[in-house]
């Protein structure tokens, strides 16, 4: 930096240093957080569109950080892969979630989200399967949640990781599909068992023609290929009611159920069990 421009690269210095320092304390808290098991699933119910029976949960990693309060997954994920933590993260998630379905009286399967990091790890498949295992969760009551993204960085190995999981049950979820991370083109290469149609498709989609021709060509799709499918996101009655409609026939959406901690699905499964 040369006299000219000194205030400014001070300036620059300063904000530059303050953010790093920012990223340093949220990368501590981050190693903290995860040994103290300060990071918890939460389950988001899943239901049969037309019966309103409750046919699964999807898990969702929650931090709730004790200054800075809840800390979005989105965010703790990306600075997880970024500073190599993400095994362990999901390790943790999946653990505690298969500690709670475990105690739970249902046979429902469960959802657990697998960020595109973890797709460069052989290991992956033995060590999901040991927790399953020692948690006594048979295979086919996971499923796991994989965008494009996840498998393009190196496909045979993706291959090689969801063949090792879909032999042992698991089975294979293409998340957010029809959104930029998640394409047709999977179809072919992988053997996917479900679609979750992006929520981005089910936001209005009473409203709106062109995404309802969308949705629906989608559900012809996954009919024709023999997939079943999830609408994510459903936030209204007339969305609810136009997937029914459509014989859409998994969702899930604040409209149907937030994420929430085990406790509280415990008492919704003993609540669904009684009717
Ligand atoms: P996702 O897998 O697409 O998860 C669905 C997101 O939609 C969740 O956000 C959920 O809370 C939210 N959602 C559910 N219903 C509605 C609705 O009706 N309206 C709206 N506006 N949103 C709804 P969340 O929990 O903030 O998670 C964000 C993303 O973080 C997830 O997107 C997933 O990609 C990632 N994530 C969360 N937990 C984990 C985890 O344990 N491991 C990994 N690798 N990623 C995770
Ligand atoms: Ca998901
Ligand atoms: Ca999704
Ligand atoms: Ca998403």
């Amino acid at each position: 930096a040369k006299q000219a421009g000194r205030g400014g690269y001070t300036h620059y210095d300063e904000a530059f240093g303050a953010a790093l320092r920012e990223q340093a304390a949220l990368e501590q808290d981050l190693r903290r957080a995860l040994l103290q098991g300060a990071i918890i699933p939460y389950f988001q119910p899943i239901y049969d569109i037309t019966g309103r029976g409750l046919r699964g949960f999807e898990v969702l990693a929650r931090w709730s950080h004790p200054e800075r309060g809840f800390i979005p997954p989105d965010v703790f994920v990306a600075l997880a892969e970024e500073i190599g933590l993400i095994e362990q993260l999901s390790d943790v998630v999946l653990d505690k979630a298969c500690s709670a379905l475990a105690g739970w009286r249902t046979d429902l399967p469960m959802s657990f989200n697998l960020s595109p990091r973890q797709f460069a790890d052989l290991g992956l498949p033995h060590r999901i399967l040991g927790i399953l295992e020692r948690h006594g969760i048979p295979g086919y009551r996971l499923e796991i949640e994989i965008t494009e993204r996840a498998v393009l960085a190196d496909l045979d190995i993706a291959r090689r990781i969801i063949g090792d999981l879909a032999d042992a049950g698991v089975r294979i979820s293409l998340d957010d599909f029809g959104t930029g991370t998640s394409s047709l083109a999977l179809l072919t290469q992988l053997p996917i068992d479900k679609l979750k149609i992006d929520r981005s498709f089910i936001h209005e989609v009473d409203l709106l023609p062109h995404k309802a021709k969308i949705v629906s060509g989608v559900l012809a799709l996954a009919d024709s290929l023999g997939l079943d499918v999830t609408a994510e996101g459903i936030e209204r009655d007339e969305e609810l009611a136009f997937l029914a409609r459509e014989n859409c026939a998994l969702g899930q959406g604040y409209l149907l159920g937030r994420p929430q901690p085990a406790p509280s699905i415990a008492e919704l499964i003993e609540a669904s069990a009684d009717q």
